[in-house]
C-alpha cells in the first residue's frame, strides 16, 4: 500500500476575498496546525499560491488520525493526500508520476485522466502536453488495466508543478465553510437539547467564533443535566474550537417569574430574560450576535408570535441558523457531528421543569411587558445578584475513539 505523508489542502470561499485573503489563509494555517497537535507525526503546515500543504517530513504519521482532524476544519473544501516529488525536472516527475500510479493502485482497473497545472509558466511544455505524454506512459506501462477517459474517468490524476511536483488522484470532502474567527464572535444560546449545539455548529461553520451561554436552575436541575452542557460544548468544539461557555444560574429568577407572572407565559418571560443575560454577555465579550437552535413551530415558545416576543428585548442580531429546518434535518445533523447521543441523555432542563400545562402560543407583546412589570420591584435586585454569580467553563474538544 502506498504511504501518504503529505495533503494538499483546497479552500473554497476564501479564495475570493481579495486583500483579505491572507487573513483567512493564516487562519486557516493556524487551524490546520493546532487540529493535528495532539495526532502523532510532526506536521509542517504552509501555504503556497491557492493551497495550504501539510507535510510530515519523515516522522512517523497517523494518516487516519491526521485526516480524520482535517475533515473537521472550517474552512476547507478539499483534502488530497499527495506524494510529493522533489524535482521540476520533467522527465524526473513523469517517472514519479508512473510510479506513483503503480504504488497506489498495484491492482486496480479503472479509467482515467491526467491533469497538469503549471503556476511557472515558462515550463517548455504547457499542461495538455503534459498530461498526455504523462498519460502515455501510464497506459504503456499499465495499459492491460489502466484506460484514459477524458470525459468521464473514474479517477483523476492530477500533478501540480511548483517549487516541487505535487501527484495526486483521491479527493476527500472537507467540511467547507470558512475558518474559525474570520467571521467575528456570536454568543450561543446552549441547552442541553439537539437544536442548539447544532445552531452553533453551523454558525461556527461560517466562520463565526462562537462563545455559549447554559441557564441552570439548581436544585431543580441537577450537575448532571450541567455536565452535559459542558460535554455538548465540548463535542462542538471539535469543529468550532474552544468554546467559553458561561453558566448562569438562573433559580431565583425562574422563582419570582413562578410565582409573580401568570403561568402560562412562563416561558416565554423566563425566555426574554435568558436573552437578555445572553445580550449582556454578549455585549461584554464583544459578541456581535446571539444564536439559538429555535425552529418555527417546535414547541409553544416557537410560534412566529412567541419568536417576536423574546426577539423585542434584543438589541444585537439573533441569528437562528435551524429556523426553517425540521426535526429530523436537525437530528441528522446532531448525528453527524456527533452531539446526538449526548444531547438525547434524559436530564431535565430549567425549561422542563418550571414548564405550564398550557403555555400561551400567540402571546401578545403589550400583554408580556405589562405581566413583566409584576417582577419590578425584585428583578434588578435578583438581575445583579444572578450576572455575579455566573460561572466560566473553558470547553476543550473533547477526545472521542
Ligand atoms: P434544543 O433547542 O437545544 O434542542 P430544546 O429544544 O430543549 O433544546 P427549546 O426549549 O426548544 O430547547 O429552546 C429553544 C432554544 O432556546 C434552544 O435551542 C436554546 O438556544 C435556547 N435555550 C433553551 N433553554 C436553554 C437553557 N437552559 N440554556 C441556554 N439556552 C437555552
Ligand atoms: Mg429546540
Amino acid at each position: 500500500m502506498f504511504e501518504y505523508r503529505a495533503f494538499l489542502i483546497k479552500y473554497a470561499e476564501i479564495g475570493v476575498k481579495g486583500k483579505n485573503r491572507y487573513l483567512f489563509e493564516d487562519a486557516l494555517v493556524g487551524q490546520i496546525a493546532n487540529s493535528l497537535k495532539k495526532i502523532e507525526g510532526n506536521y509542517k503546515v504552509y501555504k503556497q499560491p491557492g493551497r495550504v500543504f501539510v507535510e510530515a517530513g519523515k516522522s512517523d504519521i497517523d494518516y487516519d488520525g491526521a485526516l480524520d482532524a482535517l475533515k473537521r476544519v472550517m474552512g476547507i473544501l478539499h483534502i488530497c493526500p499527495v506524494y510529493i516529488a522533489e524535482t521540476t525536472d520533467l522527465d524526473k516527475a513523469y517517472e514519479e508520476a508512473v510510479n506513483y500510479i503503480g504504488e497506489c493502485y498495484p491492482t486496480e482497473s479503472f479509467t482515467f485522466k491526467v491533469m497538469a497545472k503549471r503556476s511557472d509558466k515558462k515550463m517548455p511544455k504547457t499542461s495538455p502536453e503534459i498530461s498526455a505524454e504523462i498519460g502515455g506512459l501510464i497506459l504503456e506501462k499499465y495499459g492491460d488495466r489502466l484506460t484514459v477517459d477524458v470525459k468521464n474517468p473514474d479517477k483523476f490524476i492530477t500533478i501540480e508543478f511548483r517549487d516541487k511536483a505535487y501527484i495526486y488522484s483521491e479527493t476527500i470532502k472537507g467540511e467547507g465553510g470558512m475558518p474559525i474567527g474570520t467571521a467575528g464572535k456570536a454568543m450561543c444560546l446552549l441547552s442541553g437539547g439537539i437544536d442548539s449545539p447544532v445552531a452553533a455548529y453551523m454558525m461556527a461553520r461560517r466562520g463565526v467564533k462562537v462563545e455559549a451561554v447554559y441557564f441552570h436552575a439548581p436544585p431543580y436541575t441537577s450537575e448532571r443535566a450541567k455536565q452535559k452542557v459542558v460535554d455538548l460544548a465540548r463535542l462542538t468544539a471539535r469543529y468550532a474550537g474552544n468554546i467559553k461557555l458561561y453558566v448562569v444560574n438562573f433559580t431565583d429568577i425562574q422563582l419570582a417569574i413562578y410565582e409573580k407572572c401568570p403561568h402560562d407565559e412562563l416561558t416565554i418571560i423566563m425566555r426574554r430574560y435568558m436573552m437578555k443575560i445572553a445580550e449582556d454577555l454578549a455585549k461584554k465579550d464583544e459578541c456581535f450576535g446571539l444564536v439559538t437552535g429555535e425552529s418555527i413551530g417546535q414547541v409553544a415558545s416557537q410560534t412566529m408570535q412567541s419568536l417576536l416576543t423574546t426577539n423585542a428585548v434584543c438589541e444585537l442580531p439573533v441569528y437562528r441558523p435551524v429556523i426553517c429546518f425540521d426535526k429530523q434535518d436537525i437530528i441528522n445533523i446532531s448525528q453527524r457531528i456527533g452531539t446526538f447521543e449526548t444531547s438525547i441523555l434524559p436530564f431535565e432542563d430549567c425549561c422542563t421543569i418550571f414548564v405550564a400545562e398550557h403555555p400561551v402560543t400567540k402571546p401578545l407583546l403589550s400583554k408580556i411587558e405589562k405581566d413583566e412589570r409584576k417582577l419590578d420591584d425584585v428583578i434588578d435586585e435578583l438581575y445583579k445578584k444572578t450576572m455575579e454569580s455566573i460561572e466560566v467553563i473553558n470547553c476543550e474538544p473533547m477526545e472521542v475513539e
